[in-house]
């Protein structure tokens, strides 16, 4: 390789000549931009760029989507982000559930659910709170914000993740990962430090062409040398403290459970649920809700492409069968899942 001191970031990534690297993004607007910005072009033949599990719509799993439709068909009014609606549960979605009749109301966030709640006072209102630590505080002040004003018809849905135990679950699936910048701008740069200990290696990095790529061309530097290493290249935004306040109100509402990933299977701990003292905004104990098991498409790989053992131009149903417009799995439905940005971006790389 070059010396990486006289040479630009994308003069680093061009000229790389070291050792095959598989580069894990593990966030899904880190996916959705490296396509968009062409960065996968810049990229030697022995660098590998896999899309990992970040997108949060693409890792809830078909179950999730289930239960949301059985809350639909049992009066609840279900609000949620728009991508919700369109993902396939295992017979329909709440798209198809909204044309059968249910309820089911799109909004921005969930203190905009909350609104909804408080001038719909003859409504169960539910919301769908999926996604990682980034998102997770917005849930929970909604949640406390329902219970402040007593009112008594708001509740989650949830089914939200946390990074720890997945990265350690994805460890033999890349060389490097490349760090989601807005989770660790909540959590903090320890599990980093500590990753690096158990020999995972990683670049934090945040979502302009430039850190990008500056980020990318760390993680070929470093990780052409095959010790590992972690080197935070998103510094204006990620604290090596995160954000505590953030930390404790999801702590305050919110006790770590095993989850289910599409794709990953269940992950010890890795999950987020309400406390016992929240029960009163809990779905699932409000609606006295069965367990509810999914069954995917057994056509859609999104399972093995959220593994990264698979691309999605490997899947025999993409771009022929599978379309955003007629998506037949999750990572098709999403702007941020790995085979919808094949779709819009990947052209000439499939
Ligand atoms: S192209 Fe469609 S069916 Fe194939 S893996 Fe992606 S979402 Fe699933």
């Amino acid at each position: 390789m070059s010396d990486a001191t006289r040479l630009t970031p994308a003069q680093i990534l061009a000229s790389y000549d070291g050792r095959p690297l598989r580069i894990m993004e593990v966030c899904g607007t880190h996916t959705h931009e490296i396509f968009r910005l062409g960065i996968r072009k810049m990229f030697p033949a022995q660098v590998e760029l896999i899309s990992g599990p970040g997108c949060p719509v693409c890792v809830t799993p078909v179950g999730f989507i289930d239960e949301a439709i059985w809350l639909a068909e049992h009066g609840a009014t279900i609000t949620t982000f728009g991508d919700l609606v369109r993902v396939p549960g295992t017979s329909g979605s709440l798209a198809t559930a909204r044309a059968a009749g249910a309820r089911v109301q799109v909004v921005y966030s969930p203190l905009d659910a909350v609104d909804y709640a408080r001038e719909h006072t003859d409504e169960q209102v539910v919301f769908l709170s999926v996604g990682f630590e980034t998102t997770v505080p917005a849930s929970c002040l909604a949640a406390k914000q329902a219970l402040d004003e007593g009112l008594t018809n708001f509740s989650l849905l949830t089914a939200n993740k946390t990074m720890p135990n997945a990265y350690a679950a994805l460890r033999d699936s890349a060389d490097v990962f490349l760090y989601p910048g807005h989770v660790h701008a909540i959590i903090g740069t320890a599990l980093c430090e500590d990753l690096v200990a158990q020999g995972v290696s990683g670049v934090l990095a945040g979502f302009t062409a430039k850190e990008l790529v500056t980020a990318l061309a760390v993680a070929v530097a470093k990780g052409a040398t095959g010790e590992p290493f972690f080197v935070n290249a998103y510094p204006r935004v990620v604290r090596p403290e995160g954000t505590p306040q953030a930390v404790a109100l999801i702590d305050e509402l919110m006790e770590p459970c095993d989850t289910e990933w599409r794709g990953l299977g269940v992950i010890p701990q890795s999950g987020l649920k309400l406390r016992d003292k929240f029960a009163a905004v809990d779905a699932r104990r409000v609606f006295n809700m069965p367990a509810i098991e999914g069954r995917a498409n057994p056509a859609c790989r999104c399972g093995e492409i959220l593994r990264g053992s698979c691309k999605p131009s490997d899947c025999p149903l993409f771009g022929r069968v599978c379309t955003p417009q007629h998506p037949v799995g999750a990572c098709m439905v999403s702007g941020e899942g790995a085979c919808s940005a094949y779709y819009q971006y990947g052209g000439d790389m499939l």
